[in-house]
């Protein structure tokens, strides 16, 4: 093959994927210390089994399907009608939301769906995004040629960053450059901050007014406790002539392995609302019957209870961690909203070396802040998907020799 062919903005991509790097180092470690007794706090994967009602729901599904009256082949692209009532119904009629079953088109992820989008735009579409954040939005857009080159700030040249520090309580300015994209993430990963409505506000008015297009990724809002926050960028007026909203089961419901999410496109946007159908009818087959019945039946009033018992048990976790850390003198952010617990580390010490830090002197993994943006330096990323016991044992470890 003839190397020319290849898209060669991949080779912009600054090394391997974070976690792959991570992953080196502790099997590195594992190798030089054979009793080592690892505690993992920098997983971003859920732990706790399905709750009963899923399981109870794919397996009556799977009956189904073992018979001739009731078997499914192909379903809707945009998802059986059931589920899409059912979001409407649990997410947003249930927080005063109008919303329409056809302006939720289910799939099998928000990772893809977040990526895909931007099939939609055209190529010099100018972007936004937040820093620290998940690494999908930027990468997927050095993929198709939208960043520009990485610069020794480690920026990419044609990015506009929206820096979320202590310093602006995690809130993002408005872009000072002109941008038609903004990606926003609330509650965030890797922070577990919220975006106030002010904030969300202040972005939904810039882009009605300039014409820009809000990509909100709502992944974690099921861990919002406090009900006076905003869940959805729908809660904000003027939201639906300009954004669109990415939601998961991964989080949620303990979806990583089943895959199931939604991306929600509000009719206003009727051009983005038909061009999506029409990448999806032409480039996926649906989500399987029997997922869609499992995400259906976390809305269900036992379902649904369940599935914030299993919230309520990592949030008890993030709040074990939030205390250790601060007891020991530590500033944290999140974990409050969110299942990640965003801890400022020692001032002028480097994140990739705190996490070698943390390892050899505890062995707790965690994340280090900078892999998430330029801005995450100085900060480190613990998790609350981990085992209760486990996690406390590393906190001790933490206090007693750190
Ligand atoms: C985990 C996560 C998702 C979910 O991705 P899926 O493909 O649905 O599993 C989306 N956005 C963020 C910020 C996440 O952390």
């Amino acid at each position: 093959m003839n190397s020319s062919i290849v898209n060669t903005n991949y080779d912009l991509l600054p090394g391997s994927y974070l976690f792959s790097t991570i992953a080196q180092k502790i099997k590195e470690y594992q190798g030089a210390h054979a009793d080592a007794d690892i505690i993992r706090l920098g997983i971003g994967d859920v732990t706790t089994p399905l709750i009963p009602e899923v399981i109870k729901a794919m397996h009556n599904a799977v009956d189904e399907m073992a018979v001739k009256g009731t078997f499914r082949g192909y379903g809707p692209e945009q998802g059986y009608d059931f589920v899409r009532e059912a979001i409407v119904r649990g997410e947003y009629t249930a927080r005063g939301i109008e919303m329409d079953p056809n302006d939720i088109f289910v799939s099998d992820g928000s990772k893809c769906d977040v990526a895909n989008i931007q099939e939609l735009f055209t190529e010099n579409v100018n972007i936004a995004i937040p820093d620290p954040v998940y690494p999908v939005y930027l990468d997927s857009n050095v993929m198709a040629g939208r960043a520009g080159v990485l610069q020794d700030d480690g920026r990419f040249s044609k990015v506009t960053y929206l820096a979320s520090t202590a310093e602006n309580n995690f809130q993002p300015d408005l872009p000072k450059n002109p941008v038609q994209l903004i990606y926003l993430c609330s509650p965030n990963n890797p922070t577990g901050t919220v975006l106030s409505r002010e904030t969300l506000q202040k972005f939904v008015n810039y882009a009605n007014e300039n014409g820009a297009l809000i990509l909100f990724d709502g992944a974690y809002n099921c861990y919002i406790q406090d009900e006076s926050l905003p869940h959805s960028i729908f809660e904000i007026p003027g939201a639906r002539t300009c954004a669109i909203e990415f939601r998961s089961f991964s989080k949620t419901a303990g979806f990583t392995g089943v895959r199931c999410a939604y991306t929600v496109i509000p009719h206003e946007l009727s051009k983005l609302h038909a061009m999506w159908n029409r990448r999806q009818c032409t480039k996926f087959n649906g989500v399987s019957y029997v997922t869609q019945r499992a995400a259906e039946a976390i809305y269900s009033p036992v379902g649904w209870q369940q599935t914030k018992e299993v919230i309520a048990g990592y949030m008890r976790t993030a709040g074990v961690i939030r205390k250790e850390l601060t007891a020991a003198g530590y500033t944290v952010f999140g974990g409050e909203h969110a299942p990640y617990i965003w801890w400022k580390i020692p001032d002028g010490e480097k994140s990739f070396d705190f996490f070698d830090r943390l390892l050899a002197t505890c062995e707790v993994v965690g994340t280090p802040g900078s892999g998430f943006g330029p801005c995450g330096e100085g900060y480190f990323r613990l998790t609350a998907f981990g085992d209760y016991e486990r996690t406390c044992e590393a906190l001790k470890r933490i206090r007693e020799k750190l």
